[in-house]
């Protein structure tokens, strides 16, 4: 039971460090899509749950793991992942954020899935809670981005033949 606490904890750690990196890339890229007001409110809207999110796993954290430092490694890390995703804006920031967007979701997903299988585990209903509803709001993020893609694509090529400025 000890290692699969452990496991569990450190997954936990993990995964408030990526919503704070999420929000500070989404956060990032929103101050720059001004030409994007669908793609800016939908990233708005995810900013504003990614906030409850990380407020939700910090409250497990702080009832279930008394170890602060480990936290800020966990933060380390995942600040390095994100930059790597995000680190490639340029002029046409708003499909390669996109794209990043995307894959960032996608790790969130699989994260929570993690998350939700260990609580299981453990009986940790109060827990499993809070990782669904996150898992859901990391769904619904995705989707939205797949289904609008085509779009935002479209919109920055044409922005980017007019002359206009493109990039974001
Ligand atoms: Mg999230
Ligand atoms: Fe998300």
């Amino acid at each position: 039971m000890n290692d699969i606490r452990s496991h569990y904890l450190a997954w936990l750690r993990d995964a408030h460090a990526m919503e704070e990196q999420a929000l500070t890339m989404m956060r990032g890229m929103v101050s720059r899509l001004e030409h994007y007001p669908e793609l800016s409110a939908r990233i708005e809207q995810h900013i504003a749950e990614t906030e409850d999110q990380a407020g939700a796993l910090r409250d497990l954290l702080d009832s279930r793991d008394t170890s602060t430092s480990m936290l800020k490694d966990a933060m380390g890390k995942m600040a390095a992942t994100g930059q790597a995703l995000s680190g490639l804006f340029a002029a046409d920031e708003v499909v390669k954020g996109g794209m990043a967007s995307y894959t960032f979701e996608h790790m969130e997903i699989i994260a929570y899935k993690v998350l939700i299988a260990t609580a299981r585990q453990l009986g940790d209903t109060a827990a499993l809670s809070v990782f669904e509803r996150n898992l859901a709001e990391e769904q619904a993020m995705a989707d939205w981005l797949l289904a609008h893609m085509e779009e935002t694509t479209r919109a920055f090529l044409t922005r980017d033949a007019a002359d206009l400025p493109a990039g974001r």
